[in-house]
């Protein structure tokens, strides 16, 4: 019989789990037990539209059986079972091991919250049990194997025999220690309590044999005689959990805490959720079960996340992951709605455009919403770090779409201000926005570090106007998307007209423009294929130059459409401003003549500018050349 080795990831993983601190080691049954229901739901769902499988719903059951002298624990189910393959594919290699490579080499948690993470739940047996043995029996497949392992050095799978469609986790637990007892897990009242403890909401029942003693029927003789009780043992069979989906509970019954159990075990999030809502719909009817998760997950933002929230009919799992309950937008939000309403042999594509689906979907994305509202009014600490973590989605939201649900998403929206560098939303940016103020102003840049120093936001600075920094690439597309707030219209620092200088002043410039036209022309023409032209500034105050861009795009725009695969070069109409107050002006009309010079000058004073604009300059060789030959 041939010992396969578990994948390099799985092995790692079993490695820590079986060496693991990991305090929690109970949680190995509910994880069992877990996995067990998911398995029955299978057969289940199945059973409402398949006559062959030939159980009724009250038939299927979680049996767990404990053998002290043996030291062995026995989950059993008559679930959906394994094939070969499955026993090989589920039990061999974690279904996430990429994601777990992630984890680990970034060090970004410690064992215990990888653990949690990743619904690893079946190798958690290896946390209590030297051996583990599973015989399983596919639904219809005619052969049963068996999977054995003993920890790391691998597992064999062989035929074995069963009877019926379903599977069978035998765990032979490891000896007591000083520090660990295991022994513990074999006691009936034990296991009782962890199954109330963490699975109690299972939906099919977890039953177990427990022997109970009771005293002996007495003759009317030994009663009068005063003769002690004498006890005799007996077996029954309970049923361990309650089974009322957590859901369907009324929720003064709740606390807090099985609420957030429920979530971290469901939806395999170490963290605790941020915020949760238990809702009862009447139009259209449905309970729903809503959780905003405090991190996003690590592959939230990117292909591989998918979105959706379980969907359940009247109590049964009809879908894992219905994408349609949730807008992209809301993508984050994880949970699960059940319906009576939803008829359950309904496919996929049937799915999608069913009535009662889109009405409960909308009511969601209502309640989501109104939520988050709640949260950014009430809980502003939690909502910032709520921002933190899915801003960044509402933000695509914004944009996304054509800006389709701008106006949905609009008032959730936040960015840092120059103003104590907080988070601040729109609707505080206006608010605070005095009288004469005629713009929402925003800056762009990689970090609000670089922005601050960015020339162009010195006059709206001197103004005492707030500025909302960008620093996210998604940003200034949203912003553009949104195009204005309250009737007050977005405007970049880099504007041409910053709506700030009075028409006297605009008049002034323009003079001064005309009267060194030849300058400006001059300087052009020696910037000529890196800039569209060249203009005295009216924003900027201590610095000689900057960069700006006339039309639509952006020079972050440009940088970030750029940075986009398979898309053509854009180049942002650049403009390049230069301070008609600043000492090197006067000196540039010094050397006006000098065509040789002026060229070096504008070069230099571009490649400056580009450097400001965190851009790199195009030439550093000759950019140091022509500075130490200025020197
Ligand atoms: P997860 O439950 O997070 O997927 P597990 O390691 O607990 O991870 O289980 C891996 C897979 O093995 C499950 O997704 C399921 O397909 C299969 N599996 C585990 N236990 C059972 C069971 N009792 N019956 C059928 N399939 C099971």
């Amino acid at each position: 019989m041939e010992t396969k080795q578990f994948k390099a990831e799985s092995r790692r993983l079993l490695e820590m789990m079986i060496h693991s601190i990991y305090t929690h080691k109970e949680i190995f049954l509910r994880e069992l037990i877990s996995n067990a229901s998911d398995a029955i739901d299978k057969l289940y769902f199945k059973s409402l539209t398949d006559d062959k499988v030939g159980l009724n719903k009250d038939d299927f059951a979680i049996w767990i059986k404990s053998d002290p002298d043996a030291k062995t624990l026995t989950i059993t189910d008559n679930g959906i079972g394994m094939t070969e393959e499955e026993l090989e594919n589920n039990l061999g290699t974690i279904a996430n091991s990429g994601s777990f490579k992630f984890k680990n080499e970034n060090k970004l948690e410690e064992d215990s919250q990888i653990i949690g993470q990743f619904g690893v739940g079946f190798y958690s047996a290896f946390m209590v049990a030297k051996k583990v043995t599973v015989i399983s029996k596919a639904y219809g497949s005619d052969k049963a194997y068996k999977w054995e392992s003993e920890g790391v050095d691998g597992y064999t799978i062989t035929e074995a025999e069963k009877n019926s469609a379903g599977t069978e986790i035998i765990l032979e637990m490891l000896d007591d220690t000083e520090d660990e007892s295991y022994s513990e897990f074999l006691d009936q009242y034990r296991i009782k309590a962890l199954v109330k403890k963490y699975s109690d909401y299972i939906r099919f029942p977890v039953k177990m044999e427990m022997s109970h003693s009771r005293p002996k029927e007495q003759s009317e003789e030994d009663k009068s005689a005063d003769k002690p009780l004498e006890y005799e043992d007996y077996i029954e069979i309970e049923t361990l959990n309650s089974m009322v989906p957590l859901w369907k509970k009324n929720r003064s019954e709740l606390k807090d805490e099985d609420y957030k159990h429920f979530y971290t075990e469901k939806f395999y999030d170490y963290n605790e959720p941020l915020k949760y809502s238990h809702i009862s719909n009447e139009m259209p009817a449905y309970n729903a079960l809503l959780y905003i998760p405090s991190k996003a997950p690590f592959d939230y933002y990117s292909r591989e996340y998918e979105k959706g929230l379980q969907l359940y009919s009247n109590g049964v799992l009809i879908m894992d992951k219905c994408a349609d309950l949730l807008p992209d937008y809301f993508s984050f939000v994880k949970g699960l709605v059940d319906s009576e309403d939803l008829s359950l042999n309904i496919s996929r594509e049937m799915l999608q455009h069913d009535r009662q689906l889109k009405a409960i979907a909308k009511s969601i994305e209502k309640t989501v919403s109104s939520e988050l509202k709640k949260m950014m009014k009430n809980d502003r600490e939690n909502y910032e770090k709520f921002w933190e973590a899915f801003g960044l989605q509402l933000k695509y939201g914004v944009y996304s779409d054509y800006g389709m649900h701008k106006d949905k998403l609009q008032e959730l929206i936040m960015f840092t201000s120059s103003k104590e560098k907080k988070l601040v939303t729109l609707d505080e940016y206006v608010t605070g926005m005095g009288e004469e103020q005629k713009y929402i102003y925003y800056a762009t840049g990689e970090s609000i570090a670089r922005i601050e120093q960015l020339p162009q936001t010195e006059l709206i600075r001197d103004k005492g106007y707030e500025i909302l920094y960008l620093t996210d690439s998604v940003d200034e597309f949203a912003v553009k998307a949104l195009h204005q707030y309250k009737d007050k219209e977005f405007r970049s620092v880099s504007a041409d007209d910053l709506g700030i200088e009075t028409e006297d002043k605009k008049e002034e410039l323009k003079a001064k423009e005309e009267e060194n036209s030849g300058l400006l022309t001059a300087l052009s023409e020696a910037l000529s294929g890196k800039v569209a032209k060249v203009v005295l500034s009216q924003r900027l105050r201590s610095h000689p130059v900057c960069l700006t861009s006339e039309g639509d795009i952006s020079l972050e725009m440009e940088k970030v459409l750029n940075s986009l695969p398979n898309t053509e070069k854009i180049q942002a109409q650049r403009v390049l401003e230069i301070n008609p107050e600043h000492d090197i002006f006067t000196k540039l009309k010094a050397i006006s003549d000098d065509k040789n010079k002026l060229g070096k000058y504008a070069k230099l004073l571009y490649d400056q500018a580009l450097l400001i604009e965190g851009l790199s300059v195009e030439d550093p060789v000759e950019f140091s050349n022509l500075i130490c030959e200025l020197m």
